[in-house]
Formats: structure tokens, sequence, C-alpha cells
């Protein structure tokens, strides 16, 4: 024991006498870097009691306060914090859009930046990771948030799905995915996760499924996008200032075809006609639409059912009344990829084109 006691001590001196020599490198990897860009919603949301969950005031608590809530998002990554708006979703604007855009491509552009998170509230969430996914060109992981309660309620989701975000974005796995949406344990793609209920913690789904989930620190994936985006987008946040008009017109039994006119007079250079089944235009509504056409302003057939996607030609003949469909893009998603088509071109053929490959 003596011996033993001895001889460790004697490996103890020469060990020191050679770190002396030598200077120490940690051998500690480096931990990757994420940006957390709040811009409100009820993850940053904050209620009178913890009952309630669902009356409460959006938007209140400040980025630097979630980050510090959850101290386990040291263990994933350096993380630090950017308040680019306190707002409610649904407050969001094309300024807003834009500005938030090139806020994300500018910091993905940092060499030391791995990835971004963005706090979203969840109304407009669908609309915006479509609309990130559509022009920032990176291959780093922008993964866009937003919980159902907030973080004053019992039982509240903001804490996981902003630790899971954070996890997705400094994930390797998570690059050249596109936008990704992290909610309830899911990864949804953001071309099309959309809200699909308005009360639940489970709100965001999407017809065509979760491309994988993340659980206890680790993304697992299971399927991947197929429609263009990010880096193979031909639009470019960094060279757009402002985006056109398009304004989205319900369908329904006895609807007035007076909207569509309302819209066109308001300046829409495309009205989304958020038609019944297969983006079906009563018979009555149909001269208006082929007069607003013949105005200039284009007219694209999405549907109000949240599943499915339209087909060409079918309920109507939109070859011959140069009209598009929007596929499978629910009326808000298809209202953001019109709005950058028509940056890009007027002409039908393309505007199609683009329904097609997005
Ligand atoms: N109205 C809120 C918002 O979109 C709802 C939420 O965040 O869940 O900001």
């Amino acid at each position: 024991m003596q011996h033993l006691v001895r001889g460790t001590a004697a490996a103890f001196v020469a060990m020191t006498a050679a770190c002396a020599q030598t200077p120490v490198t940690p051998v500690t990897p480096a931990k990757p870097t994420v940006v957390i860009v709040a811009t409100g919603g009820t993850i940053a949301g904050a209620g009178a009691t913890s009952a309630n969950s669902a009356t409460y005031q959006a938007a209140k608590v400040p980025v630097d306060k979630l980050i510090a809530g959850i101290p386990e998002l040291n263990n994933v990554a350096n993380v630090r914090g950017e308040q680019a708006f306190q707002i409610a979703s649904e407050s969001f604007t094309n300024e807003k859009l834009l500005q938030l855009g090139k806020r994300v491509s500018a910091l993905l552009k940092e060499p030391g930046v791995d990835g971004v998170v963005v706090t979203h509230g969840t109304d407009t969430l669908e609309e915006t990771s479509f609309f990130l996914n559509l022009t920032v060109h990176s291959d780093k992981p922008i993964v866009v948030v937003g919980s159902m309660r907030p973080g004053t309620a019992m039982s509240a989701d903001g804490m996981l799905n902003l630790y899971d975000a954070v996890v997705l974005a400094a994930s390797p796995s998570a690059r050249g995915k596109g936008v990704l949406v992290s909610m309830n344990d899911d990864i949804l793609s953001g071309r099309d996760a959309a809200k699909r209920i308005n009360i639940k913690t489970g709100a965001f789904g999407s017809q065509w499924g979760a491309l994988g989930m993340v659980v206890e620190n680790q993304a697992y994936w299971f399927r991947a996008p197929v429609k263009r985006h990010t880096m193979k987008s031909e639009f470019d946040i960094d060279t757009l200032t402002s985006l056109p008009e398009v304004q989205i017109v319900y369908g329904s039994g006895n609807m007035s075809p007076a909207m569509y006119d309302a819209a066109a007079k308001a300046g829409a250079k495309a009205i989304i006609h958020a038609g019944t089944g297969n983006g079906s235009v009563p018979d009555y509504a149909v001269e208006t639409l082929k007069r607003i056409r013949a105005g200039g302003v284009h007219v694209i057939r999405s549907s109000r059912i949240a599943d499915g996607f339209v087909i060409r030609n079918s309920e109507q003949p939109d070859d011959k009344y140069d009209w598009v469909v929007a596929h499978d893009l629910n009326p808000q998603k298809a209202k953001i990829l019109a709005a950058l088509a028509l940056t890009k071109t007027n002409s039908t053929a393309e505007l199609q084109r683009m329904f097609w490959e997005y």
C-alpha cells in the first residue's frame, strides 16, 4: 500500500512536471452556438393564475428571462437571445416578416452561429415558418417554436418546446432540411406544419406527417421534405424589399362575389380563393372571378379543407380561365407563396410552376 502511494505520488510529480512544460489544451468539444430570436406569442405569455391556460396576455416575458428559466440549455449549446419583436403573432405584417427573415439570414451568415431558433406565437407560425423556408438561403438549422400555454400555467408546454428547438438547432442532423417547427415533441416541416387545434398542446400537425421527434435531447428522423426550400429556393430574403398585396376570400354556401371585388379594389395582386371541397367556385361567382382575372389580378384556387390538395382543371377549367391552383398549400400558405412568386413574375404558367415546386 505504502509502495503504491509512493508510486502514485511519483507519477503525479512527473505528470505535473510535464504539464509545466506543455500548455494544457482543453479536450471538451466546443458546444454549438444557437441564437434565439424572440418575437412574442404565448411562449412569452403570462396569465393571472396557474389555472389560466387559455386566458392570459401573449408577448410579455423577455427572451433573456425565457432562456434563464431553462438552465439545461447550457448543456446543449451556447445560447444567446435577441428580442426582434414582442407581439402576438396575429399582428404580424409583411414588413415584420421581411425584418425577421433578414435578421435570421444575417445571423446564419456569422461563422460562429450554428443554428437559429425563432420563438413565435402559434396563430401565424405556419405562415412565418413557410416564409423563412422559402427565402433564407442557409443550410444551417432554422427552428420555429411556440407554445399553447403561457409559462405561468400548470403543465406549460413552452419550456420543453424551446429546449427541443435548441436541441434541433444545435444538431448537425437538422442541417439542409429546410425550416423546422418544433412543437409537442414533433419535428414538422415549416412548409406544411399547420395549427389544427386552437386549444390543445398537440396543436400542430401536417397531413403528410411529422419528419421526426425530439426525445430527451436527441433528434430522431423518419422522413425528409422533397419540395424546394432554403438553399434551393429562387426567392432570397437578402434582396427582397417589399411584398405585393395578396388577400384570401373564404368560400361558403351563399357567399358574396362582392368580396373578390373588394379584395381587388383594396389592391390585391392575387386573390386566394379558399374554396369549398376541391377549391370549388360557386356558379354565380365564376363571372366575377373571370372579370377580375381579365383585369390583371391572379386567381389562385386553394381549399378551406385542411387536408388533401386541389386538382388543376378538375372543379374548374383553370387552363381556360387562366387561373392557378395552390396544390396542397392551405390558403394562408398559398398567400405567402403567391406574394413571393409575384416579386418574380406575372405569368400564370410561372406561378403554377412555383406552386408545384414549393
Ligand atoms: N395569439 C397568440 C399568438 O399567436 C397565440 C399563441 O401564441 O399561441 O401570438
